[in-house]
């Protein structure tokens, strides 16, 4: 049994000092854990794979808010729950990707549970980062990794390392990626904003490191810049073992701005599960402006984005998945938004 201690801090500054790590704390780097929704800590704790001494329950800060910015965006509070945050109007007709890319995550009971700051940190579900008995260096750095030359059919097909072949599991972060978000967080010495594309890390030589947040950085809020002109063109496509409570094998996050004459104004496109961070690629994004939807625009997008794309033979099927996923969500945007709310896209609504 690990001896744990709890606590339930009322303020942002209450939180980072119980988190210790600073400057004259004892408490050594590494050994508390903010806990939110729990969904993914606990699972990790029981498996032995994170062993803290001190949760810091971050559940009574004042985070839940989703609210309108000042420059047409939205803040999500990293408290506010994954169903809350889906099913928000706001969400639901300003970034009907987010709605969808959340809602084919998980299940109805963990997306009440599990919280947007959580949805960032969850760790990779590679197989033998579970198993403490194997080696593996993103658990144990310099152990080795057991997924090269082990089972990898989930693995990454981009940006991979020889220390590391894992992906990043989250929905919610693929449509993020593509949108913009920008992570607010606070430390004890003060508040910073991070883009979305350099939250999470490549695996390179330090594979332990899943993000750029430091040890004492807490998640406050998620920013969506405005993003309205996409609102009518996107889809989140996400091609998995089972229709639902399975993560994907891989994902595509698709939005486009159409001009009146039918021309790309500007396209959103990220790919989820074949990488260690959500897969976005600027320049194959600039390609597509100015051209007219069509397939061959769209193999061609899918052959650029996957033209450095490496499997290790039991993954290799992604990279044709991948590029038959990619052609076919740029072609449904193109069409119109998909929701996989049950019901029509509603581009407004009134709060
Ligand atoms: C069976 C199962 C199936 C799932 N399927 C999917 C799926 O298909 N798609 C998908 O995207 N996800 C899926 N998930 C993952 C789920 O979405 C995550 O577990 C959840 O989003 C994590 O949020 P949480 O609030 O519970 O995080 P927690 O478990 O509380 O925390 C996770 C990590 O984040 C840190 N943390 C939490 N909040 C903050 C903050 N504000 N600032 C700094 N650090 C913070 C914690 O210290 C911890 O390290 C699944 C989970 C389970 C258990
Ligand atoms: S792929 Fe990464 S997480 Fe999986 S065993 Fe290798 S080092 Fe560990």
């Amino acid at each position: 049994m690990n001896p744990i201690t709890y606590v339930a801090p009322a303020d942002a500054s209450e939180a980072l000092d119980a988190l210790g790590g600073h400057e004259g704390n004892s408490m050594a780097v590494g050994l508390a854990k903010f806990i939110a929704g729990g969904t993914n800590l606990i699972d990790l704790m029981k498996e032995n794979v994170m062993r803290p001494v001190r949760l810091v329950d971050i559940n009574g800060l004042p985070y839940n808010q989703i609210e309108e910015t000042e420059t047409g965006g939205l803040m999500l509070g990293a408290l506010a729950r994954n169903a809350d945050t889906a099913y928000h109007p706001l969400v639901r007709s300003r970034y009907p990707l987010l709605t969808a890319a959340i809602l084919a995550g998980a299940s109805p009971q963990l997306r009440n549970m599990a919280t947007n700051g959580g949805n960032l940190l969850q760790r990779t579900r590679c197989y033998y980062f579970y198993d403490s008995q194997v080696p593996c260096n993103k658990r144990d750095p310099g152990t080795g990794c057991s997924a090269i030359g082990g089972l990898s059919r989930q693995h990454a097909i981009l940006g991979a390392s020889e220390h590391c072949i894992a992906t990043h599991p989250s929905d919610m972060c693929v449509a993020l990626a593509a949108l913009g978000a920008i992570v607010h967080v606070q430390s004890p010495s003060g508040k910073r904003q991070i883009p979305f594309g350099d939250f999470h890390r490549l695996p390179g030589d330090r594979p332990d490191k899943d993000t750029n947040l430091a040890y004492d950085e807490l998640i406050t809020h998620l920013e969506l810049p405005e993003a309205q002109a996409f609102a009518g063109h996107s889809v989140y496509l996400k091609l998995r073992e089972r229709a639902s409570y399975a993560f994907a094998l891989v994902s595509v996050a698709a939005a486009l701005d159409l001009a009146e004459d039918g021309t790309i104004r500007e396209a959103r496109l990220a790919l989820g599960s074949v990488a260690h961070k959500p897969w976005r690629d600027l320049q194959i994004e600039a390609g597509l402006v100015g051209v007219r939807p069509d397939a061959a625009v769209f193999t061609q997008a899918a052959e650029a984005l996957l033209s450095n794309a490496k499997g290790q033979g039991a993954n290799d099927y992604k990279i044709p998945m991948a590029h038959r996923a990619i052609v076919r969500a740029l072609t449904m945007a193109a069409e119109g938004t998909v929701t996989n709310t049950g019901e029509p896209y509603i581009s407004e609504v009134t709060v």
